[in-house]
């Protein structure tokens, strides 16, 4: 299926930059003579609708101090500057109104399921005291996919026991999700986290919420203080809960994956663990999760509790950073108007252009598109001269010369290039492009180029190629045809 689509889009992107990158890897092998650097797979991150999950009463603070209309123009970064203007006993405030109202949905949630599964009638009484305002919050909701790795902090159950139950700073921590009904693992999941919120030493203070949907998200979101991700890096795509999060100035706590390396900037937020690849999944959970639990015990935990005069004054220093960077980039405002600028518009004024007049532009490009698919055999390079320093240092210049047979080709139906870049691991890496000038024709479709090329700074390898052009090619891989010159 992804085959088929990527075959068929004229634009094709992952849904944030690293996930465009881990594309470009995962389907390499369908663009084996194009360097993975050009591969055309691009990226746009994903956006959350900011309307639709702020909280009302932080609606309020943003049409007080932000603009009364600040809807009107989410995307835009200067005027999020001004939600360091809020008080911070104002924004304290509403959070701990929204962290008030999402306890006792979440009280309420437990004592409903609890009462059909005919539990004791001690325990449903118990849920009622179940989580505190004063205690800082961490929230964990989504899908409970296995790379998701809800198990995290799990994996350590006495660590985990003195960070719940600390004297003077002691942590919460609320669950919610479902898994696929084909997802058996992920199901186990689940019932490891309610059987852990059972025990003596966690009830009340561990919980599970059951029915995730829109509305268990929005009051867990809107409510917490802490939004906890720790997907195996980098099988997140995006992740959007996160962003929904922020806009409620609630901090994030994550793996950098997915969207997160694009938004955190050291002040908005905290990274869990580093941002590197693992080649074993164990030693990668392990790393993880004492990053996480080091993390928690001697940064965001003395953050929290840290109060001068009642006020937790960092942490809504925190809060601010994060209203003031997050929201306006990782909204739908944004991600639309960027789809809009890169691909629709192009792509509906090429529809335009190809349905015009019975289709003739199609109709031509598709010729076009045959004739070079049934000939490209006949492309080679006959001969190549390459006049350069014995040392090939920076600002060298090179004299580049190439003689190339078409076939029934024409010459303006192809482009003859210099690649030039940086030698790595899977080719070249920085790539420039310099295309070479024809020069003349000689005998039987043979053609003569050349150009000179003045080599940058950090270049350490090229390689010449002929590749189609057309001008109505919405990219130069549109018809992924490549002939490189060997031996060079
Ligand atoms: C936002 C949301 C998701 C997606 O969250 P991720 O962070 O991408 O996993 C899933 N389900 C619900 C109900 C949501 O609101």
């Amino acid at each position: 299926m992804t085959r088929l689509a990527l075959n068929h889009a004229a634009f094709t992107n992952g849904v944030s930059q690293l996930h465009g990158e881990v594309t470009k890897k995962m389907f390499s092998h369908l663009y084996p003579s194009i360097p993975l650097e050009e591969i055309p797979i691009h990226s746009v991150t994903n956006g959350v609708h900011t309307e639709s999950w702020v909280a009302p009463e932080m609606r309020g603070l943003f049409e007080k101090y932000i603009d009364t209309n600040w809807v009107d123009n989410i995307s835009d970064p200067c005027r999020w500057k001004r939600v360091y203007t809020i008080p911070d006993q104002e924004l304290w405030e509403t959070h701990q109104i929204l962290k008030g109202r999402m306890i006792k949905f979440v009280q309420n949630n437990i004592y409903r399921r609890m009462d059909r599964n005919f539990q004791p009638l001690e325990l449903i009484r118990e849920c009622a005291g179940y989580l505190s305002k004063n205690v800082l919050t961490i929230g964990f909701a989504r899908r409970f996919a296995t790379y998701k790795r809800a198990y995290l902090l799990l994996k350590d159950r006495e660590r985990l026991a003195r960070l719940v139950n600390h004297p003077e700073r002691p942590v919460q921590i609320i669950y919610a999700g479902k898994a696929h009904p084909a997802d058996l693992p992920g199901q186990e999941l689940i019932k490891m986290v309610n059987d852990i919120s059972l025990e003596e030493r966690f009830r009340g203070k561990i919980v599970f919420v059951e029915d995730y949907d829109i509305n268990v998200s929005r009051h867990l979101l809107q409510g917490v203080d802490v939004w906890l991700n720790t997907p195996r890096r980098p099988h997140e795509a995006s992740g959007t809960s996160g962003q929904k999060a922020a806009v409620n100035g609630v901090i994030n706590c994550s793996i950098l994956d997915g969207w997160w390396p694009e938004a955190y900037n050291g002040e908005n937020g905290f990274a869990v663990g580093a941002e590197r690849d693992y080649e074993n999944e164990e030693v990668q959970d392990r790393e993880d999760a004492n990053s996480l639990f080091d993390l928690l015990e001697q940064v965001i935990v003395p953050y929290y509790y840290r109060r001068v005069e009642g006020m937790p004054r960092e942490w809504v220093r925190r809060m601010k950073d994060c209203l003031a960077t997050i929201p306006w980039k990782f909204s739908t405002e944004r991600m639309v108007k960027e789809y809009t600028r890169r691909f629709y518009l192009q792509a509906a004024l090429r529809g335009k252009a190809f349905s015009a007049d019975q289709c003739r532009l199609a109709g031509q490009i598709q010729e076009f598109k045959k004739l070079l698919t049934e000939n490209w055999h006949h492309v080679s390079f006959r001969s190549v001269q390459v006049h350069q320093p014995p040392v090939l240092k920076e600002d060298a210049e090179i004299f580049v010369q190439a003689e190339v047979s078409l076939g029934p080709i024409q010459p303006q139906d192809i482009v003859v290039e210099v690649v030039y870049g940086k030698v790595s691991d899977h080719g070249l890496d920085k790539i420039t492009l310099m295309p070479m000038r024809l020069v003349q024709a000689l005998e039987n479709n043979v053609y003569q180029y050349e150009t000179n090329i003045v080599l940058i700074r950090g270049t350490s390898g090229y390689a010449l190629r002929v590749r189609p052009n057309d001008t109505n090619f919405v990219h130069q891989f549109e018809l992924p045809l490549v002939k490189w010159a060997e031996n060079l």
